[in-house]
This record gives structure tokens, C-alpha cells and sequence, in this order.
């Protein structure tokens, strides 16, 4: 295979071969995992490059023939938090660099996930000749507008953000509404392009409810509410907890509330999830709520199946992977009407929006359709139906794809040109 059908992936901070749901691991890592591994099955030569975050870690991975991960070390073999990376980016360039001088071939196509990773890219484009792809994960511009404290690195962040958007010769925003925000927050410059993140339907929605909650121990007659992600305020599982704890007093019997994703003691996301656990048992909802931690590959498709309901309280959510594979298991959602939230969840349709932090709201929604057994399949029939139709990986990695194709086709030439150090 010629060097014009080989891509990079970067993902400076989230390692696509890392196990989802800990460590900051979520849906970035499965994005660029998920298409990487796509684009290899439609003919792609795929490099993932990753910092390595751990000494044990293999640096390099082979996940198929034609896709693996590549661990860089920039900085201590060791987790850093993605808001002190920054100053590692020159080290993670150079053994970029280093690594295509020693495999004697070069990228063409470099496609970077969230700003830190934008940053190599720009960095790379000074030193070789590559067509740069951005998918930004998530916006400065969008998050500080939400955060009590800004973060010092925010100039910086934001800068990338817009040079990025300015240069880059495409950008994929992952639903209309992304793409209106970089419009209005950060530049009316730039070429963009709407592709959606997508999910595995073979993995989701094949087990029944009752299968599912055989497995997992659960009531066949409970009403089971679902929150699956990572614990981070700005997920707003407090809206959920407070919401169901409302639910409740209006007498919905025979609630059970799960509460899924990974947490380290003392971290940022342990510490959530003690906060979290300090509401349930301030509002006596201790007896019927669980926390089954990480979910993986054999139980996470599971969960999906025996929830009546999945709800996605983000405060501000880019995309919400979350949201489609719940659609995707058959399970209606009830989201908050932010971001790309607006876009996978159809209100009325496929589940309900509702204003983010808005307890009273998001109590409202799951009644009514924890309330209508009949409504919930309809909703849940034709959530499967839209992730089938619009959100399958397959799917987005074939837009992907014709998207590389229509860059190369545009610019061959840059591809004989070799590297400079
Ligand atoms: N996830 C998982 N196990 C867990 C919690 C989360 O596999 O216990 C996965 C989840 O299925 C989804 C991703 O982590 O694929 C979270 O992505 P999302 O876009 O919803 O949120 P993010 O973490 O990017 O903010």
C-alpha cells in the first residue's frame, strides 16, 4: 500500500488503547480508537499516537493489520492531568518526528483530537508537509463560559483554538451545533465539516430487558434510571439524583437508580463521587441506588438493556457518546438541551430534553416516561432507528474516509515532500 493511504491520529492526552471510563478515559478515547479501527477495516494504514502515561504501558499496540497505538514518552512515564500537558508538546513533536525518520515513512494526513494535540499539528506542519484534520472534543471558548474559575492556560488554549480553526485544512465538528459555536465563539474563518461520532450496533441492543436484568441481578418490575459516564461535576449527575430523589416523593414506586463510571479514591473523579454519594444519602436514596463503578465489555451493554430510561445531565455536553449508545440498546433519553445533546436526542421522539441543572425539569421527564410503559418502547424503537440510520461507526468512519480521499485528491503534491527535523 502507498504512503497516500496511511494517516495519523493524535490524541495527545487520551490513549486510544486505554481501558474507557477511568482516568479521564472517555469519549475521545473512543472516538479515535473506534474510527481509527474502522479506517483500517476500509483500507486506511492507521497510527495512533498517544503520551505514554504509564511505564508499564507497551509502546506500541496493535489493535488489527492495519491499526495500532504509539505511545510517545513526552514527560514522566506517568498520568499528568490533561491541563498540564502544554509544556510536553515540543518533546511529543520531536519523537513524532523521530518515529517517521526511523519507519522512513511520512504522514500525509495528521488528524488531531482536542487542542493539545491541534497544537502538534500546527507544530508538525512548520517542520514537514501535512493536511491537517481537527476534531476539538471540546471548546474553550464554550467551557470557560460555564466554569466558576478559569483555568491560566486559557489564553493559550483559546489561541490554538482559533489559529487551529483559521489553518487547519479541515475541521470536523461533531454535530451543527459544535459548528454554530465555532462560528460565533471563536472564528468566521475556516473550513468545516459536520461528522457526527458514532457508535458499535452490533455491540448495543441485542439482549432483552429481561436477559439483561437477569444477568445483573436486577428486578424484572423495577424502574431503572441510568447515569453512565464519568464523574465530573459538569456531568451534572447531582441534577439526576436531586431529579429522581423528586420522583420519588410524587410516589413512583420501585425506583432503582444507577449511577455507572469509573472513580480513583482521592482524584478529581473520586472526590466527585463522594459528593455524590453524600447527596443519595442525604436524601435517603441509599437503599436503591448503585454504584457498579466502571463498566466494560461485558457489562456495559447490559446496563443499557435494563434501564427503563438513561439520562444525560450534562451541564455542557460537545457530543455525548453516551446519549446514542443508550438510543442504540433501545433505550429512550433524557438529556440536557445543550449541545450535541440537541443533535442524537429528539425530543418527543426518541426521548426528552430538558435545561440543564433543572432538577424539577429532568424529574418532570423521566416520570413521564418511566410513568408510560407503552411510549417507552416507541421512543426506545425509534432511538435504535436514528443511531442505525445516522451514528454507526462504519458510517462515519466512510465520511471520514471520503474526506481524506477529497484532500489528498486536492493536494498530491504535498505528499512527496519529505520531513526536516
Ligand atoms: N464509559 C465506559 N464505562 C464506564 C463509563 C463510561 O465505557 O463505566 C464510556 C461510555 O460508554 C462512552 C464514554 O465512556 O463511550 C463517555 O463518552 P461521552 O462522550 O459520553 O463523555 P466524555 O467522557 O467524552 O465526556
Amino acid at each position: 500500500m502507498g504512503d497516500n493511504k496511511r494517516i495519523a491520529l493524535v490524541s495527545v492526552h487520551g490513549d486510544p488503547a486505554v481501558e474507557i471510563g477511568k482516568e479521564e478515559a472517555g469519549g475521545q478515547n473512543v472516538y479515535v480508537r473506534q474510527v481509527g479501527e474502522a479506517l483500517g477495516r476500509q483500507g486506511w494504514q492507521v497510527d495512533m499516537f498517544t503520551r505514554k502515561a504509564s511505564a508499564s504501558d507497551a509502546e506500541i499496540v496493535e489493535h488489527s493489520p492495519n491499526c495500532r497505538t504509539i505511545r510517545l514518552v513526552a514527560g514522566p512515564e506517568e498520568f499528568v492531568p490533561r491541563q498540564e500537558i502544554y509544556g510536553y508538546l515540543p518533546e511529543f513533536v520531536e519523537q513524532l518526528q523521530k518515529f517517521q525518520q526511523q519507519q522512513q515513512y511520512y504522514y500525509p494526513l495528521v488528524h488531531t483530537n482536542y487542542w493539545l494535540s491541534a497544537k502538534v499539528g500546527m507544530e508538525l506542519k512548520k517542520h514537514q508537509s501535512i493536511q491537517q484534520i481537527h476534531t476539538y472534543h471540546s471548546l474553550g471558548a464554550v467551557k470557560y463560559n460555564s466554569v466558576k474559575v478559569v483555568p491560566t492556560i486559557a489564553t493559550t488554549r483559546l489561541n490554538v483554538e482559533k489559529t487551529c480553526l483559521e489553518t487547519a485544512e479541515r475541521i470536523v465538528a461533531t454535530s451543527p451545533q459544535e459548528r454554530e459555536h465555532m462560528r460565533s465563539l471563536v472564528s468566521s474563518k475556516g473550513n468545516i465539516d459536520v461528522i457526527p461520532c458514532g457508535t458499535d450496533i452490533d455491540r448495543f441492543g441485542h439482549v432483552s430487558r429481561r436477559d439483561a436484568r437477569r444477568q445483573l441481578d436486577i428486578d424484572p418490575a423495577a424502574l431503572v434510571v441510568l447515569y453512565v459516564g464519568r464523574f465530573d461535576e459538569r456531568k451534572g449527575i447531582e441534577t439526576l439524583v436531586r431529579a429522581v430523589g423528586q420522583s420519588m416523593l410524587r410516589g413512583l414506586a420501585n425506583i432503582q437508580l444507577a449511577i455507572a463510571g469509573g472513580s480513583r479514591p482521592g482524584q478529581s473523579d473520586g472526590i466527585e463521587r463522594d459528593r455524590i454519594e453524600g447527596i443519595v444519602d442525604e436524601l435517603g436514596m441509599r437503599d436503591f441506588t448503585r454504584f457498579p463503578g466502571r463498566l466494560g465489555d461485558d457489562d456495559l451493554h447490559l446496563y443499557y438493556a435494563a434501564a427503563n430510561v438513561c439520562v444525560v445531565p450534562s451541564h455542557y455536553e460537545p457530543f455525548g457518546l453516551v446519549a446514542i449508545e443508550a438510543m442504540a440498546s433501545g433505550t429512550p433519553v433524557v438529556a440536557s438541551d445543550v449541545g450535541g445533546l440537541q443533535y442524537t436526542v429528539v425530543s418527543e421522539k426518541t426521548g426528552l430534553l430538558c435545561p440543564p441543572q433543572d432538577d424539577e425539569a429532568f424529574a418532570k421527564a423521566i416520570d413521564r416516561i418511566l410513568s408510560q410503559p407503552h411510549w417507552q418502547l416507541q421512543l426506545g424503537k425509534a432511538a435504535r432507528k436514528r443511531v442505525e440510520q445516522k451514528f454507526s461507526w462504519q458510517g462515519v468512519a466512510a465520511q471520514l474516509s471520503e474526506l481524506y480521499e477529497e484532500l489528498l485528491v486536492e493536494e498530491p503534491a504535498k505528499q512527496l515532500v519529505s520531513v526536516s527535523a
